[in-house]
């Protein structure tokens, strides 16, 4: 028997080719899609305005499934951190992060990540596998239907474990259904993929999905990122610079990236380096988000003091550029990425489980 095909992940126009190729017509694909991704429901049987025998061929032929939810884990600030498995049994991990009005979500698009940064808890554990586009989706189908039922998510970025620019149609799939006004209409704004430099993906990002991109750079060399970010000696900086202005120029010079800079104390985060960094960044339009190296067991890097971290981020204005600073908001879950799941294998040592529920 031919497996199921999971719909959930299937954007609006993969929907219309599925209903088209199964001998019905296509405006079927704008039914269930706003079933799904708008109220939340995932069983045939409950989408009054399909007929009886459109329901049942479906149950024959397709699927609705998200992936599942783990464990919940909630830091004294708000922000929860779920441990969501796949459909191989892998673990990844997502986060939810209120901030007033705003919901953001941080999704996985990898079980792991082959890169190996080597501040990173995802890197250390080596790559797992791609997630499917329905397990990409699934993250926010669940957050919106399963955790936050008041409050929908207002930003998705994909921050969480994995590369999204090596799971390049996966990812596109999914951020389509996020984009699409019958499902979650987030705006390009709302959503941002960031990257460590997949340049020739950074390059055809545009034509396949309109989104924000962010750049984890964290190194104004070669010498020095190849040591942190080894993607780097394949993708140099010289290169990862041309592709950020061609992805810029694409917009007609409109927009700006966000760059990511992990400060990691003695190792990135002098005012040389910041000097260095100035330099880099001069050439683009770019705001610059300084994150603080979050520690995880097994790691050698340590994170600078605040006089540090902030003296950093002063230089960084004083010459201009919009400076934020990641506040340590879910250091409490672990919310770095991949260090949950990192734990996980050490069987969670020492973590406040507040509420684990079997959703
Ligand atoms: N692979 C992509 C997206 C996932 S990583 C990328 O590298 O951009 C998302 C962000 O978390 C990146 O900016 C990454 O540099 C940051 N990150 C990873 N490990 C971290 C740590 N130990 N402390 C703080 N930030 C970390
Ligand atoms: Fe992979 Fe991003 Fe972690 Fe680097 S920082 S190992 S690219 S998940």
């Amino acid at each position: 028997m031919q497996k199921k095909k999971n719909l959930l992940g299937y954007s609006l126009d993969s929907l219309e080719k599925f209903f088209i190729e199964i001998d019905e017509s296509k405006f079927r694909a704008k039914q269930i899609f706003k079933w799904v991704h708008q109220k939340g429901i995932l069983d045939f049987d409950l989408m009054t305005d399909l007929n009886k025998d459109l329901r049942e061929k479906l149950k024959k032929i397709a699927t609705l499934n998200p992936p599942i939810i783990e464990e919940e884990f909630i830091s004294d600030e708000g922000t929860k951190k779920y441990l969501i498995k796949i459909s191989s049994g892998s673990m990844v991990e997502m986060v939810i992060i209120p901030d007033g009005k705003r919901k953001t979500l941080c999704i996985s698009s990898q079980a792991g990540c082959a890169l190996q940064c080597s501040f990173c808890a995802t890197g250390a554990q080596g790559f797992d596998q791609n997630l499917e586009s329905d397990e990409i989706i699934g993250q926010l189908w669940l957050a919106n239907f399963k955790c936050n039922q008041e409050d929908k998510i207002t930003n998705v970025v994909f921050m969480g474990m994995g590369e999204p620019l090596l799971n390049f149609n996966a990812v596109i799939e999914a951020a389509k259904v996020m984009k699409d006004q019958l499902a979650y209409a987030l705006s390009r704004k709302r959503i941002t993929i960031s990257s460590s430099g997949i340049v020739p993906n950074i390059n055809r990002l545009n034509e396949h999905v309109d989104v924000s991109l962010a750049i984890s750079l964290h190194a104004s060399d070669n010498k020095l990122r190849d040591k942190l970010v080894p993607i780097n000696k394949k993708y140099p900086l010289e290169s990862l610079i041309e592709s950020c202005k061609y992805f810029l120029e694409f917009h007609n010079n409109k927009r700006h990236i966000t760059i990511e800079y992990i400060l990691i104390k003695n190792i990135n985060d002098s005012l040389e380096h910041a000097k260095k960094l100035v330099r880099l960044l001069s050439e683009f339009p770019c705001k610059i988000n300084l994150i603080p190296f979050n520690s995880f067991e097994g790691s050698n890097y340590e994170r600078p003091s605040s006089e540090k971290i902030n003296r950093f981020k002063f230089f960084l204005k004083e010459k201009g550029f919009i400076t934020t600073l990641r506040t340590t908001r879910g250091d409490g879950v672990d919310a770095a990425c991949g260090q949950l799941v990192g734990n996980l294998s050490k069987s969670i040592k020492g973590k406040k489980l507040i509420s684990h529920r079997s959703l």
